[in-house]
């Protein structure tokens, strides 16, 4: 499994770039800012990015988000909670970022969903908390051997 972090933008946000090297596909997790950089990043890696996964929907972790989803074609996916917060997040931010207003997610996500690209496979963990719509990954290499199962 490729993994990388990036810490973007005056928040120091994480952004996590995951790939197989099996098949050079990948995901971007919280592109917060700096898209240059995190494509550059993607670039190195040789990756070709099929989702950009938001871990909640705050201003600081999607900064680069419209940058990122225009330059990948990405598939953006949020929890279905955070979902329409989304746009409405950069009227009134506080701390003064000027981003442009992110693209509508793809793809609405819910606990227990999965992504899957390669042979890696992402659980979706619903974790409200900090925002009611917060998600964890929990990602792992499927077994070469192994036959798909279907959704559980
Ligand atoms: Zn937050």
């Amino acid at each position: 499994m490729i993994l990388k972090r990036l810490v973007v933008g005056p928040l120091a946000s994480n952004c996590y770039i995951v790939g197989s090297e099996a098949t050079k596909e990948g995901i971007i997790i919280d592109p917060a800012d700096e898209a240059e950089e995190i494509l550059q990043s993607v670039k190195e890696l040789g990756l070709k990015i099929r989702f950009i996964v938001l871990t909640h929907g705050h201003p600081d972790h999607v900064g680069a988000l419209k940058e990122i989803k225009e330059a990948t074609s990405a598939e953006i996916a949020i929890h279905t909670d955070d979902a329409e917060s989304l746009p409405q997040q950069f009227l009134g931010f506080l701390f003064g970022l000027s981003y442009p207003t992110p693209p509508s997610p793809d793809r609405l996500l819910k606990g227990g969903d999965s992504i899957d690209i390669g042979d890696l496979h992402f659980g979706v963990l619903h974790t409200p908390g900090h925002t009611p719509g917060g998600l964890c990954l929990l990602g792992q290499a499927r077994p070469k051997t192994s036959k798909r199962l279907g959704a559980h």
